[in-house]
């Protein structure tokens, strides 16, 4: 068995989201089955188009919208309770070698879901379940419960310099 631990790629720097993915191409390479499941994210990405080439499955819940941090949406709320609730049937059925919770850090970092509602995704998780959560501000409980844990930091950004988000790099 060389799949079941749980990995965290957070940090400022790009490259979290990409990571998971290449990680879930390699994974299929091997036969696994991987799952990816996106929290805030109501946007067209590549990635969605691509994964069905590869026999991978991306289920998005969120809104095409920013989510305010002081004060997010109901449905904000909603959709990422949905998330949640999926994601823990997911992880029961343990159907999936790989998981990827992608921006799941983010989502507790707006309150959406709560720290203990992904500490129990953690728990659940069947001992032969890869489970990968991603996104900024990763909580230090959910850094104490990871295996694996990956700061990517920002160096240089384009960003910065006024270059916007670019189709098939950033999106
Ligand atoms: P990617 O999806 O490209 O791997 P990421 O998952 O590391 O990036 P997120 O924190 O999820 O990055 O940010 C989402 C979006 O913001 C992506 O389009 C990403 O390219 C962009 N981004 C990431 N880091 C920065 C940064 N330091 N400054 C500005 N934009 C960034
Ligand atoms: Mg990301």
């Amino acid at each position: 068995m060389s799949l079941g631990l749980v990995q965290v790629y957070t940090g400022n720097g790009k490259g979290k989201t990409t990571a998971a993915l290449g990680l879930a191409m390699r994974a299929l390479g091997h036969g696994y089955k991987a799952i990816v499941i996106q929290f805030m994210k109501g946007w067209e990405y590549g990635e969605l188009r691509s994964a069905s080439k590869l026999g991978l499955e991306i289920v998005r819940f969120g809104r095409a919208s920013f989510v305010d941090r002081n004060n997010p949406a109901e449905e904000d709320i909603e959709e990422a309770k949905r998330g949640f609730r999926f994601a823990y049937e997911v992880l029961k059925g343990g159907e999936y070698d790989l998981v990827i919770l992608d921006e799941i850090n983010v989502a507790v970092d707006y309150g959406l879901i709560s720290l203990d509602e992904v500490l129990s995704l953690i728990e659940i998780k069947p001992p032969h379940v890869e489970l990968v959560l991603t996104g900024r501000y990763a909580h230090s409980k959910i850094i104490e419960k990871a295996d694996l844990v990956s700061e990517v930091m920002e160096i240089k950004h384009p960003y910065r310099r006024g270059i916007e988000m670019r189709r098939g790099i950033d999106y």
